[in-house]
């Protein structure tokens, strides 16, 4: 809710830019050379990660092959460690390039990773856009952190 009733038309700043004034620094649990990886403050289900380049790359012909890769391997390890953790039988792994492919932040380029449970899309999903998260961000935070500390690309 806090996210739809902002005032996004304000918002020059890109939240995703570190080292920028207004940058999400929040909910980081690994930075790597061309990515970092960090919870998403919207979730769309409990564990919820995004994987976002450092660079200010809007469509993927901008990434360079090295940054690409890297996404790859942490895509790997992050929905490995999701598994682990969360003991979920799926997980939704995507990009949404654009505003009318659903892109919420469309100026960043950003990798979704939702762990999927059998039967986990309620009543509440499907007839609005409301969602309903069992955990707390900071307690999904002190779940997953430990597991970051270790990961080798
Ligand atoms: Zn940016």
């Amino acid at each position: 809710m806090e996210y739809l009733v902002k005032d996004k038309s304000k918002v020059e700043e890109c939240i995703f830019c570190l080292n920028e004034p207004g940058c999400d620094e929040n909910y980081i649990l690994y930075k790597a050379k061309y990515s970092f990886v960090k919870l998403n403050t919207y979730p769309y289900n409990c564990g919820h990660l995004l994987v976002i380049p450092y660079s200010h790359a809007k469509e993927l012909h901008q990434l360079s092959y090295e940054a690409g890769a890297e996404i790859m391997k942490l895509l790997s390890k992050a929905s490995d460690i999701l598994k682990k953790v969360y003991k979920c039988s799926g997980l939704n792994v995507g990009l949404n390039i654009g505003k009318s492919a659903g892109a919420g932040i469309e100026k960043h380029l950003h990798f979704h990773i939702v762990p999927r449970w059998e039967g986990d899309v309620g009543f509440y999903t499907i007839c609005s856009d409301l969602r309903v998260i069992s955990e707390l961000l900071d307690d999904t935070y002190a779940k997953l952190i430990d597991h970051f500390k270790n990961i080798k690309l």
